[in-house]
């Protein structure tokens, strides 16, 4: 192997493991939801530090192109064997325990943060926007905020952004029934702002909680904040399309954001060409 591309992967390896300690601390999670997909499909959703044995790298990652198969191993490699919990939520929320930190099924945990007025959002918003789709979708399409139309409607994705969404799903053969759509945020910033970092702080951990329960096999971020966000990074949208990332094991892709799209069409080429590539890991995951 080239001695850059060496490097490359200590790099990432290094960014990888601060943004770790950003989110963690000193307390890691050890099992990524990716390994524990299998069993947990059937089973209530991982919320305690239950022992499970060391798990091997999936046969169907290693297929993957030699690109991304050395992105996902490096990451993998240098995940550090941690002794706290392994579920998401219970490792970042500070604070007392919330009732909707237990829940173990989308629907309760919908019931149980509906109406969360944790941010000044709470206070604004017509309709929160907890999601949509499948719950047991293998990918996962997480967006910055709801627009007008989703606040109206409570519902994530269903303005013109929406309905270009869809057209890239389908484009690669994913329904938008089979897939799980989110945001960073579940009520709409006034005029369409980006999320403010306490908004952020206060909300996104109900999406871990919902990737918790959903265990989902790929991630997609759509747009620049969703994936700054998610990912903890302050990279560029260019450079975080440009690599698959390796969100507690689940590998994850980033593209523009469809409102984007709109504004912008020539866009749509390199979109198509990010979702192809996710369609193509996909595919060679289910060999
Ligand atoms: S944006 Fe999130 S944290 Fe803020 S009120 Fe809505 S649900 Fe609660």
């Amino acid at each position: 192997m080239p001695e850059s591309e060496i490097e490359r992967i200590l790099s990432d390896a290094q960014r990888f493991l601060k943004q770790e300690k950003q989110f963690y601390g000193n307390s890691m999670i050890r099992e990524s939801i990716w390994d524990v997909r299998d069993s947990a499909h059937s089973e209530p959703a991982v919320t305690s530090a239950k022992a499970a044995a060391p798990k091997v790298i999936p046969k169907e990652v290693v297929k993957e192109s030699s690109k991304e198969k050395t992105q996902i191993m490096a990451a993998k490699k240098k995940e550090v064997v941690p002794s706290g919990p392994i579920s998401i939520t219970e490792s970042v929320v500070k604070g007392p325990k919330e009732k909707w930190q237990a829940d173990v099924s989308l629907s309760d945990l919908d019931r149980h943060i509906c109406n969360c007025t944790k941010c000044r959002l709470g206070v604004t918003r017509t309709k929160f926007v907890f999601g949509v789709g499948n719950p047991k979708a293998d990918l996962l399409v997480i967006g910055e905020a709801p627009g007008a139309d989703e606040d109206k409607q409570g519902e994530p994705f269903v303005g013109r952004a929406g309905q270009l969404l869809n057209k890239i799903l389908e484009a690669v053969n994913f329904k938008r029934e089979e897939v799980y759509i989110a945001n960073i945020l579940k009520c709409r910033p006034p005029e369409n702002r980006r999320p403010h970092p306490d908004e952020v702080e206060q909300c996104e951990p109900y999406l871990w909680k919902q990737i918790e329960l959903i265990k989902p096999k790929f991630i997609l971020c759509l747009g620049l904040t969703a994936a700054q966000t998610l990912l903890k990074t302050q990279e560029s949208l260019t450079n975080l399309r440009a690599s698959v990332h390796n969100y507690h094991g689940v590998p994850t892709y980033v593209t523009y954001h469809p409102a984007a799209l709109l504004r912008n069409p020539d866009w749509k080429r390199p979109t198509w060409e990010d979702v192809q590539k996710l369609r193509n890991a996909y595919d060679t995951s289910k060999q």
